[in-house]
């Protein structure tokens, strides 16, 4: 895999394109559409931030209403991952004057598609919804958990605050001998509609969000017949290195196509080397939705190794449910989820933002070039 900081550029102050909450984000997010010139909606959630404030999903958008072409660029489907997302867009922002999407190209950058998560810190939303595995397609039910699951469900889900002793890792390391790590990742991530305090719990129907996505997305799109959606993720993968996956089978001209957008080395289908296979992924229903030529990329950048960014998932989603937030258990729990998926490095912000703009500036090329 290819190492961000071998080739990442000199430093360029990228890491300043990180804000310390979504609340700042979305004001920088707001300051900086307004400047480049593109048109504005904000859609309100009826979840509130930790202090009662207001939370909404937004959009910005520049170039025709009825573009052939579109570049979607998307923060925060996972909450707290819309740290590293929302700084790409802010970073992209900036230079859009000097851009000039050109005739038939449209851009859309929506901040923040799971307000609640990225304003608490958390990945899934206000009903603890992971919001990729709650876009299940037309006739499927939000029903179902793996026999898998069910298996580890007291070790994933215990219904109890984290202790000052834990024993998750050396439970989870033994589980990862006896099943191997990519049954383990599967299992883990794959997502679930049984238990609503579980990890991975895809919803019992559509989310706010959801919906908004679902009523709003053809008008930010424009109902153009190419798309390129760049959904920006972090927490997957080796540190310092990133991959980007995408809804097509590798056979697939499609997939063959956005290899030579991207990079055949950086691309891999869902349930490749480092995914897993998913129900419910906003990629997928953008394919029913709009057919073959929409594309939701899923770029992913590597944080932790995968066990500590479970261990980070697993202790956050016990203190949420049953901790009191005085405790230092509780702290230590919300300040490793951070470190998981906002990790406090400047090498690595540099190098993150600097690859996903590259990755924003790859898709606009190959849109304007008739790819
Ligand atoms: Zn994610």
């Amino acid at each position: 895999m290819f190492d961000l900081f071998v080739k990442s550029p000199p430093a360029s102050n990228y890491s300043s394109f990180f804000s310390p909450d979504y609340f700042i984000s979305r004001a920088r997010f707001v300051e900086q559409a307004e400047r480049a010139g593109m048109t504005r909606t904000s859609y309100p959630i009826a979840a509130k931030g930790p202090k009662g404030e207001m939370l909404s999903i937004d959009v910005a958008r520049l170039g025709p209403k009825k573009p052939e072409k579109t570049l979607v660029l998307s923060s925060g489907l996972h909450g707290v991952e819309g740290y590293l997302g929302a700084a790409a867009q802010l970073a992209f922002m900036q230079r859009m004057p000097a851009l000039k999407p050109g005739k038939g190209v449209a851009i859309a950058i929506i901040h923040a598609l799971n307000p609640y998560g990225f304003a608490w810190n958390r990945r899934v939303n206000e009903d603890n919804v992971d919001l990729n595995r709650n876009f299940l397609l037309e006739g499927e039910v939000y029903e179902g958990v793996d026999d898998s699951y069910v298996e580890l469900h007291d070790l994933l889900n215990p219904a109890r605050p984290p202790g000052k002793i834990n024993a998750f890792v050396a439970k989870a390391v033994a589980q990862i001998a006896l099943k191997g790590m990519r049954k383990m990742k599967q299992t883990f991530s794959g997502g679930q509609y049984e238990y609503q305090r579980g990890i991975s719990f895809g919803g019992k129907g559509p989310t706010e969000s959801c919906e908004i996505v679902k009523a709003n997305l053809s008008s930010w799109v424009g109902d153009a017949k190419r798309v390129l959606h760049v959904d920006y993720h972090s927490g997957l993968g080796k540190s310092g290195t990133y991959r980007i996956f995408a809804d097509r089978q590798e056979s697939d001209e499609g997939f063959k196509k956005l290899a030579r957008i991207y990079g055949a080395d950086f691309l891999e289908p869902w349930g490749g080397e480092l995914s897993y296979n998913i129900r419910g992924g906003l990629g997928a229903w953008c394919k029913e939705r709009f057919g073959s030529d929409y594309d939701v990329l899923c770029a992913e950048f590597g944080t932790l190794p995968p066990i500590l960014v479970g261990q980070a998932i697993h202790y956050e989603n016990r203190a949420h449910h049953y901790g009191d937030p005085m405790t230092p258990e509780y702290q230590a729990a919300k300040k490793r989820i951070l470190a998981a998926f906002r990790p406090d490095d400047e090498a690595w912000r540099e190098a993150v933002v600097s690859r996903s703009l590259a990755i924003a500036d790859q898709s606009l090329a190959a849109l304007l070039q008739d790819d």
